[in-house]
């Protein structure tokens, strides 16, 4: 950006949607709950927002099938002016943790999932939530765009997973993502 001054808004010409893990790779579960089954669901309904706004939209996934952390940067790497966002739900093995969590990987990231993660609160009202930076996170520090990797609550905690499993939370967790896209796209 050569012109800071007069530069409103950020060029983002591609969102990357990256649904965690997938085919062989499950990620979390309690029972019948998967991780990956729930990331693809968000994921979609973050494309379908975006879409409706005119944004170009790629997932790295579009069904249950595996696809390597290097493959999932790769496909980001593709494209300018993009930015990425890796959506996944959180578990431990302390079932008293709940709340939604919001990483990220340099500064533009941090911007990025500063508004992100505002809206996740606003809108989910997680009882705990921060953001913080995790360089060692494959698909944040192998992806050259901002990147943001969401954990929209925890399956472990079975009052959270209740709330995860409506329909209506994992509309929420789309719309706060597409609000914290359009607040970071539009504000400096
Ligand atoms: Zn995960």
């Amino acid at each position: 950006m050569t012109c800071t001054w007069q530069a409103q808004a950020r060029k983002i010409s591609r969102v990357i949607i990256d649904p965690g893990h997938g085919g062989k790779d499950k990620g979390a579960n309690r029972g019948s709950t998967y991780e990956k089954n729930l990331a693809l669901n968000v994921a979609k309904r973050v494309e379908a927002l975006l879409k409706a706004k005119g944004m170009p939209v790629t997932l790295t996934r579009r069904s249950d099938v595996f696809v390597s952390l290097s493959s999932r940067a790769a496909i980001a790497n593709r494209y300018s002016n993009a930015i990425f966002i890796s959506i996944h739900f959180n578990a431990s093995t302390s079932t008293r943790l709940t709340g939604v969590e919001t990483y990220y990987y340099g500064g533009e990231g941090k911007k990025l999932a500063a508004h992100v993660h505002l809206r996740l609160l606003s809108r989910l009202k997680p009882r705990n939530g921060d953001t913080r930076q995790r360089k060692e996170l494959a698909v944040l520090n192998k992806t050259r765009c901002p990147a943001i990797l969401v954990e929209c609550g925890y399956i472990s905690n079975y009052s959270e997973r209740k709330r995860i499993l409506k329909s209506s939370y994992q509309y929420n967790c789309a719309k706060a993502i597409v609000d914290g896209i359009w607040a970071y796209k539009t504000y400096r």
